[in-house]
């Protein structure tokens, strides 16, 4: 296993706090790993500023290169890195292997192509006797500072359209899930060339503060919690520093009395519980027409306590536990909150499973109404609600109604109404038919409180490069 952090060519331990890095499974430990000090911290800086002198002058095609590299080496290991973060994360191994590992590497080699192909408007005389022209260049060293939910995949999104644009990186994971970070430090180091890319460790508190706060970094790209973004924002206001910001979801789904209730009922067993319901846009928050909430509710409810998880055969497993104790009593006490409503009713799960691990029982609770905290709040687990409603007007309007923009859908069999529907909901993105689906080729990313920063797509490689204005005077 590769334990070491990588600062410009050299591997280093840290050598502040140790954190426990946990599996999630059992709750045990798998090892410790002491966090980067301020100093090392500062040298990441300085590699990643003098790396930045040559690489930032390289060729889009010959980033291009690099990035196709780093692909195939991850797609050659593939059962190393899935391995891995299955062990840190508690994922079950084939929804690593098999859905995340390609999205991986399917980003790397989108940004190799989208490097190649940026576009701006057309040189021109807009002043006569002038030439004027657009560059995108480099911001310069971009800190990157990822979650634990996806943490190979957060890397990917953050990594990949950040050096494809030029700039250098240092890079902070979770401190829960630092494993494959550290793996592909070890695999950077091969490919590319020394202090592009730099992985420290830390805690958000500590590293991640001095990360946020150092002079010398251009742009913060930060994929987190509400609260943290704002800490980023903060920071940033002192040297007014570029960020990109994801922060959570609590994504709404309209299902009208049209919809193939079969479908959605199996939509919804999978985008609502996927990775545990610990992704920004699990399908979360359903509002349902009345006219088929009865059905929908009962078959869903059936549908949800089929999920497999902890068996001993992992290929078995659908999703895993939650990553923490932690994590898991925060679920543990929306749940019992929600209980103690006697309009709500949990029709599936409700309750913390096994021994050991951090696992919680698929849960669904019914009768939810608007102003109820698990409609409210992000729970960021394997938890959905499911409130009824009478009239478009009132979904649309219950839906917009959070402080979160990321993800939503709308599910019917009249495109004309989903279409119109879509167009009135304030979210990053509107799935009709179907939820979660991702693709490398279009943006992800929110508005409000879910924050601005856009992953994959061109918009991405747009968020990490600057627009500039050349003019030529003819005379
Ligand atoms: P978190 O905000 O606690 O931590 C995220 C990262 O920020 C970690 O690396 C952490 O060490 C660091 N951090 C924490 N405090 C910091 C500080 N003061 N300064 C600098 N860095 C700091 O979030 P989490 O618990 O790891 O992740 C779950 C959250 O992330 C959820 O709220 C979820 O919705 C959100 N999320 C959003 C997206 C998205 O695309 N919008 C994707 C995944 C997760």
């Amino acid at each position: 296993m590769d334990i070491q952090m990588l600062i410009g060519s050299r591997f280093e331990k840290g050598t502040e706090t140790e954190e426990h890095v946990l599996n999630p499974k059992t709750g045990e430990t798998v090892l410790d790993l002491a966090e980067a000090s301020l100093s090392q911290v500062d040298a990441a800086v300085d590699a990643a500023e003098k790396a930045f002198k040559s690489w930032s002058q390289t060729t889009p095609g010959e980033r291009s290169g690099y990035l196709l590299k780093i692909a195939d080496a991850i797609e050659k290991d593939a059962v190393g890195f899935a391995t891995l973060e299955a062990l840190n994360c508690g994922k079950p191994i084939n929804a690593v292997l098999n859905d995340e590992i390609p999205a991986i590497v399917d980003c790397y080699r989108f940004f190799a192509g989208a490097v190649r192909n940026l576009h701006a408007p057309a040189t021109g005389e807009y002043l006569p006797g002038h030439t004027s022209m657009i560059r995108r260049d480099p911001i310069g060293i971009v800190g990157s500072i990822a979650p634990w939910n996806y943490p190979l995949m957060m890397m990917a999104w953050k990594l990949a359209p950040a050096i494809a644009g030029g700039n250098t990186v240092v890079f902070k994971p979770s401190e829960q899930t630092p494993l494959t970070a550290l793996k592909m430090a070890k695999l950077l180091s091969e490919i590319l060339p020394e202090g592009v890319v730099n992985v420290i460790l830390g805690r958000g508190e500590s590293v991640g503060n001095a990360l946020i706060n150092h002079a010398k970094i251009g742009m913060v790209s930060i994929t987190g919690d509400v609260a943290t973004g704002k800490k980023v924002l903060q920071a940033a206001a002192k040297t007014v520093k570029r960020t990109h910001l994801e922060l959570g979801g609590k994504a709404p789904v309209i299902i009208f009395d049209d919809a193939d209730i079969d479908a959605v009922v199996a939509g919804i067993r999978t985008f609502g519980y996927y990775n545990a319901g610990q992704d920004c846009t699990a399908a979360c928050r359903i509002y349902a027409d009345a006219k088929v909430y009865d059905n929908f509710v009962a078959d869903l409810s059936s549908a949800v306590s089929s999920i497999r998880f902890n068996q001993a055969d992992d290929t078995e497993n659908e999703i895993g536990p939650l990553i923490s104790k932690r994590q898991r009593d925060r679920v543990e006490s929306f749940v019992a909150r929600a209980s103690e409503h006697k309009h709500m009713e949990i029709t599936a799960g409700g309750k913390i499973s096994g021994d050991k691990g951090f696992f919680f029982t698929p849960t669904v609770i019914a009768g939810a109404t608007q102003d109820d905290e698990i409609v409210r709040r992000e729970v960021f687990g394997p938890v959905v609600s499911v409130t009824r409603f009478s009239d478009t007007d009132d979904a649309v309007a219950w839906a917009n109604d959070s402080d979160y923009g990321l993800a939503s859908s709308v599910w019917t069999k009249d495109i004309g109404r989903g279409m119109n529907t879509a167009a009135r909901l304030q979210y990053g993105c509107t799935w009709i038919n179907t939820h979660f689906m991702l693709v490398n080729e279009m943006p992800h990313g929110g508005l409000k409180q879910s924050g601005y920063g856009k992953d994959m797509s061109v918009y991405a490689l747009e968020d990490y490069t600057a627009v500039r204005h050349v003019m030529i005077n003819h005379g």
